[in-house]
């Protein structure tokens, strides 16, 4: 089923499971049951098995847990993941903890990776408290790409960086599966991404697009303002004026 999920554990709300025919629930937490729950526990014991035995050596097994309960070890196993991954321990799996097993052990039948949650040219405002808040109607993970898209947000956030020392806010990709989505009317081919503008200066946004237009990989930016620029890869459009649409050649 293409419900931008594919390994990994899925959350959903009523919204996203009524456009995709699923029944997940937004948080799983000791005591819950559900077919994701098994999924969850493979997960777990998937990142035990590739990450240092020393963090694991007062938390119980998992091995031959397979059933549908959110018990007592999954609570222990899955706390353990979450303070690897920078999460609060609450042991509580919802979209925040969804996301950083994505980042772990997430495979897309694709091929595509997904824009790691921090860099030193730009950070993921997907794994952001902010942005987690914003994606609660459908909870998708709108965070994958191709790796040369990937590559070459990262060139275009280092080279802002290097000019202003402030890292640019990478928004919504795709998702894992290419799944259409109904928070976006394209975002499906992997080589599409949004940039938020928020906290930019007039000078700070023409400086982003003038990169843009002369990374070779980037195809097209859409936005509400060419600053004053001629570029042929300029789209202005007025339903653009909080994020940069970038496309991709790859
Ligand atoms: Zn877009």
């Amino acid at each position: 089923m293409a419900a931008g999920h594919n390994n990994v554990a899925a959350v959903g709300t009523a919204n996203s499971n009524s456009i995709y025919g699923t029944n997940f629930l937004g948080v799983y937490s000791q005591g819950s049951t559900h077919a994701q729950i098994a999924v969850l526990k493979a997960n777990l014991r998937q990142y035990r098995s590739i990450t240092p035995s020393y963090l694991w050596t007062s938390t119980p097994s998992l091995e031959g847990n397979t059933s549908n309960a959110f018990d007592a070890a999954t609570t222990a196993n899955l706390m353990v993941f979450q303070s690897n991954s920078g999460l609060t321990a609450d042991g509580s799996y919802g979209a925040g903890s969804r996301n950083a097993m994505h980042a772990s052990i997430g495979v897309s039948p694709r091929g595509w990776v997904r824009i790691f949650k921090s860099t030193s040219g730009y950070i993921n405002y997907n794994d952001t408290v902010a942005g987690l808040a914003n994606d609660a109607t459908y909870k998708l993970d709108h965070a994958w790409c191709t790796s040369s898209c990937r590559d070459t947000l990262y060139s275009i956030g280092y080279a802002f960086y290097s000019t202003y020392s402030k890292l640019i806010e990478v928004n919504d990709g795709s998702l894992m599966d290419g799944a259409d989505t109904p928070e976006h009317s394209t975002h499906q081919s992997g080589r599409e991404v949004d940039i938020r503008n928020a906290g930019l200066t007039a000078a700070e946004a023409k400086k982003f697009l003038e990169i843009c237009i002369a990374n070779t990989n980037v195809s097209r930016v859409i936005y509400y303002t060419n600053h004053g620029l001629t570029s042929s890869k300029i789209y202005i459009r007025a339903d653009h004026a909080d994020h940069f649409h970038v496309d991709t050649v790859n």
